[in-house]
């Protein structure tokens, strides 16, 4: 740090012949901190090793809090003000703050939790090996790969003293895997004026593969409801006798299945997203909408966009009955709705009791939501700044970039209902790699990410003239 900085005055006399100082374009600020960031790789990586080598999914261990004070120490080693706030005698939630001038806040979430490393590791879990240039571990992208990525984001601009025209906050959380009441929650809820921030980035892994990185403006809420029918016993040997709830269930359930839950236009069309996929593998859009609609079987793909753009329901779990030779009297499943942003989670519980009711089992029928969170996405987000911002600089620099919206829930939808509207999540590593065995970030994203959020910064800060 003290090399770069004084490297930089010397610039700064140099260039300006020591009479005028000439002062840096956006341009070469934005290079200089580019080669910067490639000469921070060793200790990006060694950052994510460390943090993944610190198991957080027990709640009963200090694991979450040691992820943050090692998270805090790249940053407080520096220079830069770190302070932690217990929410849990194992939960330490760090705010960094450097307020470099005065102008817009940006505030980086990520969350130190992790999901238990559960079976078929080819490789230890908490090891953080390198492979092919990958680094292995639980968390890798959900989401040490993404914190160190902030938090080296951070540090270059730190190590040049980049003249941004705002401040840097980052707010490493725990419990997001547990919905984020000691995390993200508790923090709004507790120490909003130390994290409020005009726009934010929340590091979930946001890679698609060959198609490129999302930015996400958005995400869906999950609505998971119980449904129980309740019938009569009676001998297996005479079914009249009784009633059954378990053919009950079936009747109410194929009449859901049938109908699909009430949908409402998506923020982001299936069409839209059918042009930027066709736009980031650079074909034809037409070529890609006969490529997803190719035959009666559903691809990934087009399986994929329904998820993005359209209310989903998935019948998760069935039990009822206690031997093949009794008529069962009761009967239950649990049913995982996902709704799109401006749908109410009542509306879930209207589908149902409407078939219920067709049915004629009102009576019979029990429906009660056991997990409800409302989805919500950026208004607008096509002309948002900080949106076309991230975007752009994706763009430019991690490849090709679609705009999404998730089909599951981040802590993002917690910051963008506190105030922060303008919340994106994007972050290093494939999406559908979390919470598998063998998770694994690549090197590259990790710079490449780390170099968005940077550049971003910059460009959405702006730099004192
Ligand atoms: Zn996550």
């Amino acid at each position: 740090m003290v090399e770069a900085s004084n490297t930089l005055k010397v610039f700064h006399y140099l260039s300006g012949y020591g009479r005028f100082v000439k002062a840096m374009t956006v341009n070469e600020w934005e290079e200089k901190v580019l080669n910067h960031i490639d000469k921070l790789r060793d200790e990006l990586v060694k950052l994510c090793q460390d943090l993944i080598k610190i198991p957080s999914w027990d709640r009963k261990t200090r694991g979450e809090a040691e992820v943050a004070y090692c998270v805090g120490k790249t940053l407080a080693t520096r220079g830069i003000q770190t302070e932690y706030f217990e929410s849990h005698p194992n939960i330490e939630n760090l705010v960094a703050t450097w307020e470099v001038n005065k102008g817009k806040r940006i505030l980086f979430n990520g969350h130190v939790d992790v999901v238990p490393p559960g079976e078929d590791w080819t490789v230890d879990p908490f090891a953080a090996r390198i492979r092919d240039d990958r680094i292995y571990g639980r968390g890798a992208v959900d989401m040490k790969g993404g914190i160190a990525c902030q938090a080296i984001a951070i540090s270059a601009l730190y190590d040049l003293e980049v003249p941004l025209m705002g401040t840097l906050i980052l707010n490493a959380v725990g419990d997001e895997e547990r919905q984020g009441k000691l995390g993200t929650m508790w923090c709004i809820d507790n120490i909003w004026e130390k994290i409020n921030a005009d726009a934010a980035i929340v590091a979930e892994p946001s890679g698609i593969g060959q198609l490129g990185f999302a930015v996400n403006i958005g995400e869906k809420g999950p609505i998971w409801v119980k449904v129980t029918t309740k019938g009569e016993k009676a001998h297996g040997s005479i079914p009249g006798a009784g009633k059954n709830a378990i053919s009950m269930m079936l009747k109410l359930l194929q009449a859901l299945l049938d109908d699909k839950p009430p949908t409402i236009p998506p923020p982001i069309t299936r069409e839209a997203i059918i042009n930027q996929l066709a736009a980031s593998l650079n074909i034809d859009p037409q070529l890609m909408n006969s490529f997803i609609h190719q035959g009666d079987e559903p691809n990934p793909i087009s399986a994929g966009i329904e998820g993005l753009t359209t209310t989903t329901m998935n019948i998760g779990t069935i039990t009822g009955g206690v031997a093949a030779n009794v008529v069962p009297d009761r009967c239950e499943t649990q049913i995982d709705f996902r709704i799109l942003p401006g749908q109410q989670p009542h509306e879930m519980i209207d589908f149902i009791q409407a078939h219920a009711e067709q049915l004629g089992m009102s009576e019979i029928c029990k429906i009660e939501i056991i997990e409800s969170f409302t989805g919500n996405s950026i208004r607008n987000f096509e002309h948002n700044k900080f949106v076309t911002t991230v975007f752009n600089a994706s763009n430019e620099i991690a490849g090709p970039s679609v705009h999404f919206l998730l089909p599951f829930a981040t802590d993002g939808r917690l910051l963008r209902k506190a105030g922060i509207e303008s919340t994106v999540a994007y972050g290093p590593g494939n999406m559908t790699f979390a919470h598998i065995a063998d998770e694994y970030v690549p090197i590259d994203d990790l710079l490449k990410v780390t170099k968005v959020f940077a550049i971003s910064t910059i460009r959405y800060l702006g730099l004192k003239k």
